[in-house]
């Protein structure tokens, strides 16, 4: 099950935690469970795999192969990034990811 999102890797999937439909858990309302697990979101999630070699594209601009674990929004949903589109999608291994999410903190912060 690794269309779960960032957030989601470290939670039990089943665990019923109503909090998170109030949109903003943790103070992160980029953390959005039920659009990570949506069909649409896994169809094109498919089809930007078969697309893209999945790659970590933050390890290869420092010209390391490193192989992705996440598809991430690079414009978070949360601050209007488009959804489903591949200019707004990127691979990410789990240690960029981090660093990604955050730097998506931080800049929702300022
Ligand atoms: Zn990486």
């Amino acid at each position: 099950m690794d269309e779960a999102h960032d957030d989601m890797a470290q939670l039990p999937k089943a665990v019923n935690m109503p909090w998170l439909k109030k949109g903003r858990p943790f103070g992160n309302d980029r953390f959005e469970p039920s659009f990570y697990q949506s069909k649409e979101w896994k169809a094109f999630r498919k089809w930007y795999e078969s697309q893209h070699p999945r790659l970590c594209m933050k390890c290869l601009e420092q010209g390391i192969t490193k192989e992705a674990k996440y598809l991430d929004h690079i414009i978070p949903i949360s601050q209007g990034g488009a959804r489903l589109s591949e200019a707004n999608v990127q691979w990410l291994c789990v240690k960029c990811n981090v660093i990604k999410s955050n730097q998506d903190r931080m800049n929702k912060n300022k």
